[in-house]
């Protein structure tokens, strides 16, 4: 099943077709788009009961996150080994966590505004958590996550770094930094949720492309060692860590400018596209 978040509108396809949840629910989902992963268990049965499954067409630009407003929002370090070889620090022995403010989250429609001028670009796999996850093991995992879908990790890289001990959650939620969609894809949908082409495009031009199987830690693994200590709620985020390619680590760097648009693409989901416009 997919499910998307159209004019702020809870929707899914139902034989290839957008159909808004609230309404052929008779109001028991929907339809804002967070309350749905409160009742995840018995939107899946519904879901599966009137035939919702598969793909089809939506205009972006009416696209919110299918994850608005959600209550914790994981963001995680040198996740792909070649991206973690790019900097200083190495590959990381345990998963480098750090948070994105929730109010950074906006969808496929937003425009995000560049605050300074070494903004980068991260395409990152997304993962929304559908159970309760408290101490859950690897093995376990997959059955608490609701659903993946693609996102930009945008960071403002000089005041990520800033000060003795820098500290991530700032540079990486200015308005906007958090873009999520197109929808939300369900576990079952993928042949393998866990070996996903994953890239990213500038203007056009490719600069990211990778298979989440070089992830340093996985899917399963990210959300034991996440919820050994931080219960994770109906609809948290985890955005995954990013492929090398990012702007920052080239030489010489790049950043991202007004006017120039991202495409995000991962396997079995499809593309996020992103358009940077210059600050207020
Ligand atoms: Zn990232």
């Amino acid at each position: 099943m997919r499910i998307s978040n159209v004019n702020g509108r809870l929707t899914t396809f139902v034989d290839g077709v957008t159909t808004d949840v609230a309404e052929l629910s008779n109001g028991q989902f929907g339809p804002d788009a967070q309350s749905v992963y409160a009742q995840w268990d018995e939107f899946v049965a519904w879901g599966r009961s009137v035939g919702a499954h598969g793909g089809g067409a939506v205009d972006q630009s009416l696209l919110d996150s299918p994850a608005p407003q959600p209550r914790q929002v994981f963001g995680i370090g040198l996740n792909y080994v070649a991206h973690a070889l790019e900097g200083p620090w190495g590959v990381p022995e345990v998963p480098a966590v750090f948070t994105k403010y929730p109010t950074c989250i906006v969808g496929a429609r937003h425009e995000v505004r560049i605050p300074a001028p070494t903004t980068d670009w991260e395409v990152e796999l997304v993962v929304v958590i559908g159970r309760d996850a408290h101490q859950v093991s690897a093995a376990d995992a997959w059955s608490h996550v609701a659903g993946l879908t693609i996102g930009q990790d945008i960071s403002e890289r000089t005041l990520q770094r800033a000060g003795n001990v820098p500290q991530f959650g700032l540079g990486k939620s200015y308005p906007g930094f958090g873009p999520m969609g197109p929808w939300l894809v369900t576990p079952d949908e993928f042949e393998n949720p866990d070996d996903l082409a994953i890239s990213c495009r500038l203007n056009g031009e490719l600069v990211q492309d990778s298979r989440t199987t070089d992830l340093v830690f996985s899917v399963s693994r990210l959300v034991e060692y996440l919820s050994a200590v931080v219960p994770l709620l109906p609809g948290d985020v985890i955005f995954t860590g990013t492929p090398s390619g990012v702007g920052a680590a080239r030489k010489p760097p790049r950043f991202l400018q007004p006017g120039e648009t991202l495409v995000s693409t991962i396997e079995g989901i499809g593309s996020l596209t992103t358009r940077l416009v210059a600050p207020r």
